[in-house]
């Protein structure tokens, strides 16, 4: 990906307030970074019972899965998907701050409660993230980092994915989405040495009618299917 660099993008994103500025800190209680939510009832709680608020609030937070998208680029496909889903609650992950920015743009413009951005390298994921923490993990064109020795760098790498293993969820799940087949050819080849099984897969997206359903483009996504990229994706599930 070709980065141009906005002069002044590290400091605006480290005073946004739609960007976790202490991420580690945050490790296991990320619900509490959705301060906007409302404590609304759950099924536990019965109308005119006597109220213990912050249970009801634990209860209302613990109800909301945690999505999050690695390498969210400008943010076009979390932004629309956190705003299609408000019992969601989303983060997105970019390390380039220049990039990150048009993320935070967009989510300005939206305020949006349940969505909120992360600026890192997702190698230390784990340092971010509790063990289970997250219910599902989103790569959208990840950077093929095309020479063998910096395969380890690829987001569907076997060593990223043991990385998402460990913070995900017993169900959790990962939906992976590229023009670049020889990209996924190399993801299709990671789950071996993983401990991750497919769920489904196609070469196809947008001629997919099942796994089509309810996309949302990203950024690449438009660029490369508009010039008759096919767009690949597949579905993997924690063993
Ligand atoms: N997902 C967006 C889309 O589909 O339009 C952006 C795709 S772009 C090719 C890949 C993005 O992932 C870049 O913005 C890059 O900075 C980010 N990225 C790559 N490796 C990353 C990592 N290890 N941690 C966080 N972000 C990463």
């Amino acid at each position: 990906m070709r980065l141009r660099h906005i002069k002044g993008a590290e400091e605006l994103i480290a005073c946004n307030r739609f960007v976790v500025q202490d991420p580690k800190a945050m490790r296991g209680s990320w619900h509490d970074a959705f301060p906007g939510r409302t404590a609304g009832q759950t099924e536990e709680h019965t109308p005119g019972q006597t109220e213990d608020k912050a249970a009801t609030q634990n209860a209302d937070k613990a109800s909301h899965p945690l999505y999050i998208e690695v390498g969210t680029g400008k943010g076009r496909f979390i932004t629309e998907l956190a705003a299609a889903n408000p019992d969601i609650d989303y983060i997105g992950i970019e390390n380039h701050s220049s990039v990150l920015l048009k993320a935070v743009k967009k989510l300005e413009d939206r305020e949006l409660p349940n969505l909120r951005f992360i600026l890192m390298d997702a190698i230390t994921i784990e340092e971010v993230f509790a063990p289970g923490e997250v219910d599902r993990i989103y790569l959208n064109f990840s950077d093929p980092w095309p020479k063998d020795r910096h395969a380890k760098r690829r987001l569907p790498s076997r060593q990223f994915l043991a990385r998402f293993h460990e913070i995900l969820c017993d169900e959790g799940t990962i939906e992976f989405k590229t023009d670049n087949r020889v990209l996924f050819d190399f993801a299709l080849e990671e789950l071996k040495f993983s401990d991750f099984e497919l769920i489904d897969k196609t070469y196809d997206l947008h001629n997919d009618e099942k796994m089509n359903a309810g996309n949302i483009m990203t950024e690449y996504e438009e660029r490369f299917s508009s010039i008759g990229n096919p767009i690949c994706k597949y579905v993997i599930k924690r063993r």
